[in-house]
């Protein structure tokens, strides 16, 4: 399942990556009908800060590898800069800088007060054993040690990265200052300040999205709806679970192996039990294999695709059947593909809105430990709800008013927003 932006460079060229330019096109686009002024989408075309480290690592057998890593800090307007670390083979420059803009505007349109960031290390986690993962985020964490901090980066999870890759990058920041400091980090285990209702932030707010998109779309969610998910990590497994509690019928599910269709729907329980033994989705008895390419094509009205950014394309868009398309992952439809959903109708609820979940629980959970004061998982779900839905109708009324799609809606208002602050705040000098 990796992306279809084809790029082999890790570090050069990365203006011109298939993916940042879309994402540019998008903003420019969003940017008219607003009026943006010129000069904040000059400044918002580049990252502020890039960061390159090289990361030796002893593995098992003695040998020393060494592994390309980033943290690209996009802006920094509204506060902190914020935003996952991502482990996976395919994490080069232009990716980071392209998911770091994207956190800006993600922060900026559900009223955070964080700017936008994103790291990487371009390895295969499912390839290196336990100690070899924490040698290497030790080891990261003190080269990007001078960009990080609680009032200055906040790291979080994102593909391949978890609240122990948080805990651990946590303990080597603290080491490194000589005391504990939990908020440099989000989605941290809740034993040492993580928030409840973190794990499965992304996934809620999916659902959330859905929830409010339905309601608008006069569909009903029962057991008739049927809901396919692309990527069965983090944000796919909690969105299938908490749309199955909703009464969806999960009829498919995919990891990057291939995925599993039952039309009465797929056992999740039961399929995460299998996945823990196989570490795969493939051979899992409770369904018929469809490919990734035939689960994306697959005739329901929910479709989520919560794993790599470029999955639909100008190729494939056009078979796309869903009446709703709520984009769990980050840059999952290239800027042509969006063009031929919305003439078709497909109703999409666009990356920055649809899984906002994950990083607005990630700001409640570093508001919890600047107090030293914890909420109970109610009251976490609630004010996610809150966020989410206020979010979802401002950009569903952008979209009404100027019949614009919900991507470009949704990046017009993240604009609106922000380009006020940049030019409170002016160019120094
Ligand atoms: N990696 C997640 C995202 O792409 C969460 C980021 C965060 O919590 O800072 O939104």
């Amino acid at each position: 399942m990796s992306g279809s932006y084809e790029f082999d460079d890790v570090i050069v060229g990365w203006e011109n990556h298939p993916f940042y330019t879309s994402v540019l096109q998008v903003m420019e686009k969003a940017g008219r009908a607003i009026q943006l002024d010129p000069n904040v989408y000059n400044r918002l075309s580049k990252p502020k800060r890039v960061l390159y480290v090289s990361v030796p690592v002893r593995m098992d057998d003695g040998s020393i590898q060494v592994f390309d890593g980033f943290r690209v800090q996009h802006n920094t307007t509204l506060g902190p800069a914020k935003g996952g670390i991502r482990y996976h083979v395919d994490v080069n420059l232009a990716e980071t800088s392209a998911l770091a803009m994207l956190m800006t505007l993600k922060n900026s349109l559900v009223g955070l007060p964080l700017g936008g960031a994103k790291g990487g290390i371009r390895c295969d986690p499912n390839k290196m054993s336990r100690r070899e993962k924490q040698a290497l985020t030790r080891r990261y964490t003190s080269e990007i040690f001078m960009l990080i901090g609680p009032d200055k980066d906040i790291p979080a999870p994102d593909i391949g990265t978890d609240a122990q890759t948080m805990a651990w990058l946590m303990d080597t920041y603290s080491s490194q200052v000589g005391h504990v400091v939990p908020g440099v980090v989000t989605g941290k285990p809740i034993e040492i300040g993580g928030s409840l209702g973190r794990v499965d932030a992304t996934g809620r707010g999916v659902v959330y999205n859905i929830i409010e998109a339905a309601k608008r779309l006069r569909l009903d969610l029962n057991d008739k709806t049927r809901v396919a998910i692309q990527g069965f990590g983090n944000v796919g497994y909690y969105s299938a679970k908490i749309l199955a509690n909703v009464g969806c019928t999960i009829v498919a599910v995919s990891d990057v192996s291939g995925g599993i269709y039952n039309s009465k729907g797929v056992n999740l329980e039961e399929l995460r039990t299998y996945i823990a033994q196989h570490r795969t989705v493939k051979g899992f008895p409770g369904g018929d294999f469809v490919s990734n390419d035939e689960l994306l094509e697959l005739d329901v009205d929910i479709l989520i695709p919560a794993a790599l950014s470029g999955q639909i394309t100008e190729k494939n868009a056009d078979k796309i059947k869903c009446k709703i398309l709520a984009e769990g992952a980050n840059g999952p439809t290239t800027s042509e593909a969006n063009e031929i959903l919305f003439s078709k109708g497909v109703f999409t609820i666009p990356d920055i809105l649809a899984n906002s979940g994950g990083v607005i629980v990630s700001y409640f959970e570093w508001v919890q430990g600047l107090q030293n004061f914890f909420w109970s998982e109610k009251d976490v779900n609630n004010k996610l709800w809150e966020k989410v839905s206020h979010a979802f109708n401002r950009v569903y009324e952008f979209h009404l008013s100027k019949k614009m799609d919900m991507r470009h809606s949704a990046i017009a208002v993240s604009l609106e927003h922000l380009s006020k602050a940049m030019l409170y705040r002016g160019f120094f000098p």
